[in-house]
């Protein structure tokens, strides 16, 4: 029997390469629902040179996380108000407790899914992290390889390791994952819309998790 159940906000937690990105682009494409994902954004608007994007690249190349104004910016932009009534998948976004307050102002969260993972599987992780240059769709060169190698298998744009992910900057940011965005998973503990799922799984079986945590069949 199929669910009528549709889901309208989930969001996604977790360490950088806890595979949060990955899920949410099977469950988008699964299910017809955009991710928005800062990250993403940050990408395209360096990519585009705009003076939001040369802004968000002095803080990315330093390994630096976009200070709180910038990503309030980018969600006032990307995020309307009206998004939130017809579905959304959020990826890296509230990264703060102050965020995910900002957040529920306007936008009702259904679920929070919070990937687990250690420390150090996601610094085994990160090292093979490959993302297209073009439309910013996520690899992993064992974990999840292109079919077209070293080319994007959506649009033929080239992979290439993020600016972000030298050893430093991956310290830096699991350090600072920690201290401000895991309170962030006590907030949704709180509300009673956080489900925790072992991110160490296999890709299909986190899928599996998090679909079965939606309430939604395969
Ligand atoms: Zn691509």
């Amino acid at each position: 029997m199929k669910s009528n159940r549709r889901f309208k906000v989930v969001l996604f937690l977790g360490l950088q390469g806890s595979g949060k990105g990955t899920q949410a682009s099977i469950l988008s494409r699964k299910y017809g629902v955009p991710v928005i994902s800062p990250g993403a954004v940050f990408r395209e608007e360096i990519a585009k040179g705009s003076e939001l994007g040369r802004l968000i690249a002095s803080f990315v190349s330093q390994g630096k996380l976009v200070p709180p104004r910038v990503m309030h910016e980018v969600m006032r932009v990307k995020l309307p108000r009206n998004r939130c009534g017809v579905g959304v998948i959020l990826d890296g976004y509230p990264r703060s407790v102050a965020q995910a307050r900002e957040l529920a102002r306007f936008c009702p969260i259904d679920l929070a899914l919070a990937l687990r993972i250690s420390d150090h599987e996601a610094l085994r992780r990160l090292r093979g992290r490959r993302v297209c240059s073009v439309c910013g769709e996520n690899y992993h060169v064992t974990e999840r390889p292109s079919r077209r190698g070293r080319l994007c298998e959506r649009c033929g744009g080239k992979l290439m390791v993020r600016q972000d992910d030298t050893p430093a900057a991956i310290s830096r940011r699991l350090r600072t994952y920690h201290k401000e965005t895991e309170p962030v998973i006590d907030y949704y503990r709180k509300k009673g819309v956080l489900i925790e799922i072992d991110g160490e799984q296999a890709i299909l079986t986190v899928h599996r998790a998090i679909v079965r945590a939606l309430g939604l069949n395969k």
